[in-house]
């Protein structure tokens, strides 16, 4: 009985071929589709889970290049798939909940549909990290938040905390002012990673105020937030400082939880690529965040997911020519 509905189910999958698969759709995913679609690839393009990746839910992006007046996170991705679409890339909603990266034969199960492609590029992204203390995971969704864009209407008229020191926390900071009575933005240092435009803006803004050397180690409140316990790291003394709401921006970690023990990681968990954008598997690319821990942008991001087409459109040729 058991084996019949396995076999029912296995026979159910429908089964996609592709020469070239793409696994995410931020901006490297989709600058990968649009230039192998341009080499006539009908590229296809999973979406993962966030549509247009993490850089849809920025609020404005001021620093890529050919928009001076910023362009909404939101509005480049849906660019980006339209630009990727014209040419012939097909984006398909759905989710990898496997990998399998065999000899030249990548698979890739979905919960509904089976993938098999002669070449992939893994363009996961990353995920925000999180502050891994008490209270974090009960209040996500009741006043704990790793976007700003997406939740910082509901705290209208609020006293909130961003915590974090880089371009994230302040860029995500100054946005929170729109809605928030106050934003203080904590930081475990006494000086901030984030860049100088950005810290300027920050510490001119009336709304904005700092605590240094300070961690959040316990999140508290009964049906949504009601403050914070702060540890100043210097002097080891503790606070409760009230607040409706924790906004957390401390860095990402990359999406490769399907790939352990098949692409060679680095120590944070990256992967590890040369400057042909090749995994340690043959005829397996990787672009974008996922596998660069230094410079995360989105032009960055972008370049790399052409840099990984250019050279998957190359691997192809060499099988065509075996
Ligand atoms: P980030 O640059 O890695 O900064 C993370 C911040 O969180 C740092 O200040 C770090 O403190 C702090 N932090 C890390 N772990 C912590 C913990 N467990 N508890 C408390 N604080 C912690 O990350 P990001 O701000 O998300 O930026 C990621 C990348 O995107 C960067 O390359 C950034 O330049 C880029 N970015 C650019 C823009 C822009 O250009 N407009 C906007 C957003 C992001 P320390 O400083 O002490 O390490």
């Amino acid at each position: 009985m058991r084996e019949n509905l396995k076999m029912n189910e296995h026979q159910e999958k429908e089964c996609i071929y592709r020469d070239i698969i793409i696994v995410g759709s931020g901006p490297a995913g989709l600058s990968a589709a649009l230039y192998a679609a341009r080499a006539d690839l009908n590229p296809m393009v999973l979406t993962g889970s966030t549509l247009h990746g993490q850089a849809s839910t920025t609020d404005i992006i001021e620093n890529y290049p050919g928009f001076p007046d910023g362009v909404g996170g939101m509005e480049l991705g849906q660019l980006f798939q339209k630009q990727a679409e014209r040419f012939g890339a097909e984006v398909v909603i759905d989710q990898a909940t496997s990998i399998h990266l065999g000899p030249q034969r990548y698979c890739i199960e979905t919960y509904g549909k089976h993938y098999e492609a002669k070449t992939m590029i893994i363009t996961t992204g990353a995920t925000s990290r999180k502050l891994e203390v008490p209270g974090e995971k009960e209040f996500v969704g009741r006043g704990v938040s790793y976007c700003g864009t997406c939740d910082g209407w509901f705290f209208k008229d609020k006293d909130i905390v961003v915590v974090g020191g880089g371009d994230s926390a302040l860029e995500e900071g100054l946005f929170l002012t729109r809605f928030a009575k106050s934003v203080t933005i904590i930081h475990r240092r006494d000086e901030l990673r984030a860049g100088a435009i950005l810290q300027n803006r920050a510490f001119n803004h009336p709304k904005i105020s700092f605590i240094w050397d300070t961690i959040v180690t316990e999140i508290q409140g009964q049906q949504g937030v009601t403050g914070v316990t702060l540890k100043n790291v210097k002097s080891q003394e503790s606070i409760f400082h009230p607040t409706d709401g924790v906004f957390v921006f401390i860095g990402h970690t990359p999406n490769t939880e399907l790939f352990n023990d098949q692409l060679e990681l680095d120590e944070e968990g990256y992967i590890l690529i040369n400057k042909f954008m090749e995994t340690s598997v043959e005829g397996v690319f990787a672009a974008g965040e996922v596998a660069d821990p230094i410079f995360r942008q989105v032009i960055t991001s972008a370049g790399m997911g052409a840099a990984a087409a250019i050279q998957a459109t190359r691997y192809l040729e060499s099988l065509d020519e075996i």
